[in-house]
């Protein structure tokens, strides 16, 4: 763990420029607004170590697999999420030298992202070659209030001369994914543009053949007043347009460039209408000028702040790590555009791929449930409906049939996209997590409607891929799930995983239940999926009914704890206390062999099972199931210590709540897991979220009442939360004192807090 950045309320602070750790800040400090995101690279040149990276929401690129030894059923292709057409370039060379920080003097280096605005600014005094010494200030935002505008402040003083300057200004689409599969550029030109004081490139992708037109314009001033341009010379050169401009910089005085810069995709604008719509942004954005549209897009930041802010007294770094977490979840999916989901790195960097995972049902859904209005979390549901024939094709090539669906473990267009024999074939639950979100969303909105306009098609293609997938155990007199990997990916064609099965049975329980809802509610409906889907009602819920009798679950009756699956006991059992500090992060450390053999568990497996079904079980099976499981794990995926949080409060043990809480919250700010370079963990942050509001807060809603249990973290003062729920918006803050609920709008509403019942007006 590194305290590398300084704690503050609303800001992320790096004082001082360290080379080795500039990409875990490029991550950190990345800012987006859903549509588009952006690394904190720099925007002049650097030769230091950086990960490019820009990235248009919906626009991958289909990379060919490679693998070392091809199994069938493998996908033939990794969606990447792409790099993107780099729209933040200004380099500087004065007198034939180039402001590059790795080959200068750089004093007073500091970077700091102010979240309440989304602002990244930097500044530094860099100290060239020959002595003269510069003073750079930078500032910018990618626009929450026009998604397809970026818009860049970029100051320069010269102290101690005065000289003329080459600034080139541009686009540029010759850009590399650092993880293509076979060092390919996945970018080819279709047209570009270059004028005075403009410059544009439109750049399709290979194979997918998206269009994204990148596109600037720009002004220049010195101390506030258009500045005496002494020559312009147009640049171009294969997907690169751009502008040097040749100006003076007088000593003491600054002068500044405003570049501001469109991105559009094709997924938003005909291909032929990209040019003008590119235009028309930057035309908008140079007469409103750079003040107006950062008050603009301050102005979005304060509402989404007013919507799912959390404060924290008397904690800063606490404070710190959940506005942190707030503000990358709120830059990367705003819930405007159901063909948009919300990657694990989100606009921060290029690893993993694909942009949806199960992340987003079993994690960020709760989070957009209670911030943001239901259509949210429902576009999230319809997302996967839209996904269901994908899912269904997806099912085929395995070797399923009639219509069995199985969901991606990672996709961009609802087809498998990963390829580890152990994930793509083995990591089944992940289907289920789309059964559950129903489940959470319906619990939470009441809207049952959805399961007759969409759910119940979804419900029966995964019913049938588990009626497929058990087979049934003479031996056992049992019916077991074979061959699969848990969520704990630290175990690999294990038997009957005991969250797997659960969540198996529990599938076809909760597809019997909207089945028989959805015949009460509207039989028409009904019908019309019947033969849509080909369901022969009889014949398959009598199957699910069987199944779900005579599903097996593995346990240990003498320590009375649930097995995470058959043989776990043959382990040796060690403790990750035990553990060396050398020996961490396991898997960067060890043989994947040796981590496979351990009893170490790299996130909650057993325990997410007890928490996404808590009600099952009794205080006293949560702890047994807790003390011997908790001990066990490492934590070594983001998504983790969050579900640890959640059950740790709900047991009252608090200082392992708080630690693991702090872990979540500033996994990123603090590089825990020494892989943020890569870029932040996003779906996990709404893990962090929820340790908040589900942890410490224990809300919960249970037939259609919400229920709040909380405690305070003793480091804390106070802390609150808004919630929306049901038409309702409420604020809980939690002090030393007690609870104070308010319901800032909306109709009366009963509530329960710590077991009494509360009448809210
Ligand atoms: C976790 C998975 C998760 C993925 C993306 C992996 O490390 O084990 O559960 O879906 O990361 O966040």
């Amino acid at each position: 763990m590194k305290e590398y950045l300084k704690h503050h309320e609303w800001e992320i602070i790096e004082e001082g420029l360290d080379p080795h750790y500039n990409k875990i800040s490029e991550s950190v400090f990345s800012i987006g607004n859903g549509r588009m995101g952006q690394r904190a690279n720099f925007e002049e040149e650097y030769t230091g170590e950086t990960l490019r990276g820009s990235y248009v929401a919906g626009v991958y690129y289909p990379d060919k697999t490679r693998v070392g030894w091809w199994k069938n059923g493998y996908p033939e292709y990794f969606a990447k999420v792409l790099n993107a057409p780099n729209w933040i370039g200004i380099h500087v060379s004065i007198d034939n030298q180039k402001l590059d920080l790795a080959k200068c003097k750089v004093e007073d280096f500091r970077r700091v992202l102010d979240m309440r605005r989304g602002l990244l600014s930097r500044s530094f005094v860099a100290a060239l070659g020959d002595g003269k010494k510069l003073r750079v200030e930078s500032k910018r935002f990618c626009s929450m209030a026009n998604g397809e505008l970026g818009a860049i402040r970029y100051a320069i003083t010269p102290i101690n001369f005065t000289a003329k300057a080459l600034l080139s200004i541009y686009v540029d689409a010759d850009v590399v994914n650092k993880d293509s599969n076979y060092d390919e550029k996945f970018w080819e030109e279709v047209y570009k543009e270059a004028s005075e004081g403009k410059a544009i490139v439109t750049a399709q992708t290979k194979k997918t053949f998206f269009h994204v037109t990148t596109g600037m314009r720009y002004v220049v001033e010195t101390d506030g007043k258009k500045a005496a341009i002494d020559r312009i010379n147009l640049e171009q050169r294969e997907k690169f347009a751009g502008n040097i401009v040749q100006v003076e910089l007088k000593e003491g005085k600054e002068t500044a460039i405003y570049k501001y810069a469109a991105v559009l995709s094709s997924e938003n604008h005909a291909k032929d209408q990209l040019v003008k719509a590119c235009n028309l942004v930057l035309d908008n954005a140079i007469s409103a000028g750079f003040n107006t549209l950062l008050e603009e897009h301050a102005k979005v930041w304060e509402h989404k702040w007013e919507e799912c802010d959390i404060t924290i007294e008397g904690d800063i770094a606490a404070q710190q790590g959940i506005r942190f977490n707030i503000f990358q979840l709120t830059q990367t999916y705003t819930g405007e555009d159901e063909r948009l989901n919300i990657g694990p790195k989100g606009f921060t960097g290029e690893k993993y791929g694909g942009s949806t995972y199960w992340d987003t049902e079993a994690y960020c859904l709760p989070f957009y449930l209670s911030t943001a209005e239901p259509k949210v979390a429902r576009n999230l549901l319809i997302y996967r409906y839209k996904h269901l024939d994908k899912a269904i094709e997806n099912a085929k090539k395995l070797g399923f049939k009639d219509g069995a669906a199985f969901y991606p473990f990672v996709t961009m267009n609802g087809e498998e996209c990963h390829n580890e024999w152990e994930i793509t074939f083995e990591e089944i639950h992940r289907t289920s997590a789309m059964a559950y979100a129903m489940r959470d969303y319906i619990e939470y909105t009441d809207d049952k409607a959805y399961l007759s306009e969409y759910g119940l098609e979804v419900l029966i293609g995964i019913a049938r891929y588990w009626s497929q997938r058990v087979n049934f155990s003479a031996e056992k007199n049992k019916f077991v799930v074979l061959g699969v990997t848990g969520p704990n990916e630290y175990e690999n064609n294990v038997n009957n995983n005991w969250y797997t099965n659960y969540l198996g049975a529990w599938t076809l329980r909760f597809t019997q239940q909207a089945v028989d809802y959805v015949k009460s509610a509207d039989m028409k409906r009904f019908n019309e999926i019947v033969s849509k889907t080909n369901f022969r009602e009889e014949e398959e819920t009598s199957r699910w009914k069987e199944i779900v009798e005579k599903m097996y679950y593995p346990m240990d009756e003498k320590r009375g704890i649930i097995l995470q699956q058959d043989g776990f006991m043959d382990k040796e059992i060690l403790r990750v206390s035990e553990l060396k500090k050398e020996d961490r992060p396991l898997n960067q450390k060890w043989s994947w062999d040796r981590i496979l053999r351990s009893c170490f568990i790299k996130q909650a497996d057993v325990l997410q099972g007890i928490y996404l079904f808590e009600d099952d079980f009794d205080i006293e099976t949560i702890r047994k199931n807790y003390d011997f499981y908790e001990p066990l794990t490492v934590h070594e995926s983001s998504l983790s210590p969050c579900v640890h949080v959640i059950l740790a409060s709900k047991l009252g043990y608090k200082s392992n709540a708080y630690d693991l809480y702090l872990r979540t919250a500033r996994l990123d700010l603090d590089d825990y897991n020494n892989d943020t370079e890569e870029g932040c963990h996003i779906t996990s942050m709404a893990g962090t979220w929820m340790s908040v509001v589900k942890g410490f807060g224990g809300m919960r809603v249970r037939n259609g009442k919400l229920y709040f249990n909380p405690f305070i973290p003793d480091q804390w003062k106070s802390y609150s939360f808004r919630i929306e729920f049901r038409g309702r918006v409420l604020k809980i803050k939690i002090s030393k004192e007690g609870v104070e609920t308010k319901l800032e709008s909306g109709a009366p509403l009963e509530i329960d807090v710590k077991g009494e019942t509360v009448q809210l007006k």
